[in-house]
């Protein structure tokens, strides 16, 4: 009797399973054809450049000479806000609206390391733009010009500043020298179609601006919290594509047009007085 019951039971579950999941069928294989469609109709590339800093832990030392910060030994890693543009490209194309993430420094043989972190983040593929100079918002923004017109992506996410420099320039003057729409400061990103809804922290509070696309975001603090990338991922990283290229392959010059002539430790804080 009570094993009786007990299938029936397991009949009647069974039964019910079977049924919704042959009611839900076409519903999942119309989505999953949609989102296919729809990626081979607009499969958008989205471009997030990085930037190799001096990790946000370390206390920065001015070099003997005051022409600079030390920077020998000293432990670095990605630019913080471009952790956050990483991870806002990869919750889009989670959400079905890109397809490729393509991720580009400008600096040193060891700004591989950067790049190879934000693979293992889930980024689908490298650019290192080589070279030993000390990059200025302006070359950085003429080599990513060179990298966006090869590339043809819908989207570019930059940091909204490097916070080695506190420049807060690169992202805006790739916007004008592509001639795109800019959403800079962005606490929310929201794509339909080829526009994109831009929430950005402004003085006093938020604006939101509709760009077209192809557009440039800058990220700002509020926008995400970046992911950690987990141990397999960081060995699946080692075998994503990462090429090397040169500035000069994409027709810019990096030299620096600016010329450092002193740089100073902030003074140490007053004591308080009661
Ligand atoms: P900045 O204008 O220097 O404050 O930098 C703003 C953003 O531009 C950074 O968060 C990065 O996304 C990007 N960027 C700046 N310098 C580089 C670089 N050397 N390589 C790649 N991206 C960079």
């Amino acid at each position: 009797m009570h094993k009786t019951l007990e299938h029936n039971g397991i009949a009647d579950f069974h039964k019910k399973v079977t049924s919704l999941f042959a009611s839900m069928s076409p519903l999942i294989f119309s989505a999953l054809a949609w989102q296919c469609a729809h990626l081979t109709e607009n499969p958008m590339k989205i471009i997030v450049p990085l930037k190799r800093v001096v990790d946000s832990n370390v206390t920065v030392r001015v070099k003997a000479d005051g022409l600079g910060v030390e920077l020998a030994n000293v432990k670095m890693a990605m630019n913080p806000f471009d952790e956050i543009a990483v991870e806002e490209a990869i919750q889009i194309k989670e959400a079905g609206k890109a397809e490729e993430i393509i991720v580009v420094s400008i600096g040193p043989q060891q700004a591989q390391e950067t790049l190879r972190t934000a693979l293992a983040m889930g980024a689908d593929r490298a650019i290192l733009v080589k070279t030993d100079e000390q990059t200025e918002p302006l070359g950085v923004a003429k080599v990513l010009k060179g990298v966006v017109e090869a590339e043809k992506p819908g989207l570019v996410i930059l940091g909204k500043q490097a916070i080695d420099d506190d420049s807060n320039q690169t992202g805006q003057m790739l916007a004008a020298l592509l001639g795109w729409a800019q959403g800079t400061f962005a606490s929310k990103v929201e794509l339909a179609g080829d526009h994109a809804k831009v929430t950005r922290e402004v003085d006093g509070g938020l604006q939101t601006v509709e760009l077209k696309m192809p557009a440039i975001v800058t990220a700002d603090l509020r926008l995400n919290q970046p992911r950690y990338a987990s141990l397999p991922n960081i060995m699946k990283a080692k075998k994503k594509p990462l090429d090397e290229k040169s500035p000069a392959d994409y027709g810019a010059d990096v030299k620096p047009r600016l010329k450092v002539i002193k740089t100073e430790e902030p003074g140490g804080r007053k004591a308080g007085a009661r």
